[in-house]
């Protein structure tokens, strides 16, 4: 087995509240009745080892002492909680979704469902959340995961997003699209979220040199950016990935901008205001220029406490429609 990366012990125990079942409130005063002790200090100050925190940018994220396990716990097994990165929680924060009865959604990567359960809370189960994922295996445990989780919004769908016809009557009203698609995964140095411990990385792949391999990877990523930017209705598409490079992230985002789809949909990127604004770090100037620079955002594995990842968030002309994350 490969000896875990040594940032892995400085990143914290991240826990999601999963706001279908309980509340942060609940959540707070159950860790405070186990003997844990809230504290306010800034997220990147040392964590006593019985102290939690509410994280500054994810409302609905406890952070704990990197050593807390929660794997044996109920909460996990009851769905309450899902041990999810705080980088992970920030495309569905970035696509904000809207919580009402006619939203229509779509996850189309979606297994093993992290982001998709994090969806489905934000739209406080209401709606309508297509959950595509196009492994069998994957998409089996997607679907354990949306029980657990008790998500009654989400349709399942095990096929390829590639496939789906943009103009089928079903999706004819899906205003907001996430895609979080296999990716290098160079990000990750801790392998914090739950069941996220299988590869989806593509096989064919695996023996490839490494620019080959990004060059696909990238190729692929940008096919999903513009087979979403095909549907009708949508308004909103967030893509991320777990990797730190600038192939499958700014690399990617910039062909998707000058792509016959952005162009003929007026898509552009959501500014910054709009995209959880206050978090610092922001993608590289020297590939998207400084303003679309500015609207993408960047985790460093070394400085964030985090995974390495990357979210974008393309929206048509007129991002004020959007609302805020
Ligand atoms: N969003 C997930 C989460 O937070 O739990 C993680 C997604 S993982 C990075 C990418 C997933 O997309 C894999 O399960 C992979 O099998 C699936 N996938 C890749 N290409 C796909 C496609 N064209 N259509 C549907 N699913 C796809």
């Amino acid at each position: 087995a490969q000896a875990p990366d040594p940032r892995s012990a400085l990143i914290p125990r991240y826990v999601r509240v999963n706001t279908l079942l309980w509340t942060v409130a609940d959540a707070v005063s159950h860790f405070k009745r186990g003997g844990f002790v809230q504290e306010n200090s800034p997220m990147n100050t040392p964590f006593a080892k019985k102290s939690f925190r509410i994280d500054d940018h994810v409302p609905d994220l406890l952070a704990f002492h990197p050593s807390v396990r929660f794997h044996d716990s109920e909460l996990l097994a009851g769905g309450r909680i899902i041990l999810q990165d705080k980088a992970s929680c920030f495309p569905a924060v970035a696509l904000s979704p809207p919580a009402e009865d006619d939203a229509c959604v779509i996850d189309a990567t979606a297994a093993p469902g992290n982001k998709t359960t994090h969806l489905s809370a934000l739209m406080q189960n209401r709606g309508k959340l297509f959950a595509f994922e196009r492994d069998k295996k994957r998409f089996g445990t997607l679907r354990m995961m949306i029980g657990m989780a008790q998500c009654k919004n989400i349709e399942p769908i095990n096929a390829d997003f590639l496939t789906t016809d943009p103009s089928d009557e079903r999706f004819g009203r899906v205003t907001h699209i996430l895609l979080d698609p296999s990716c290098s995964g160079s990000g990750i140095v801790n392998r914090l979220d739950y069941l996220l411990d299988d590869t989806d990385v593509i096989e064919e792949q695996v023996n490839d040199g490494e620019d080959t391999r990004l060059a696909k990877l990238a190729s692929f990523q940008l096919m999903m950016i513009r087979h979403a930017m095909k549907f009708a209705s949508v308004q909103k598409i967030v893509y991320s990935t777990c990797s730190v490079h600038e192939e499958e992230n700014e690399g990617v985002v910039t062909q998707a901008l000058s792509s016959p789809e952005a162009l003929s949909g007026k898509f552009v990127l959501c500014p910054r205001e709009y995209v959880l604004p206050s978090w610092p770090r922001r993608g590289l100037k020297e590939k998207l220029g400084a303003d679309d620079a500015d609207a993408v955002i960047r985790c460093s594995p070394d400085e964030d406490q985090t995974n390495g990842f990357f979210v974008s968030c393309f929206v048509r002309e007129s991002p004020s429609a959007v609302g805020k994350s």
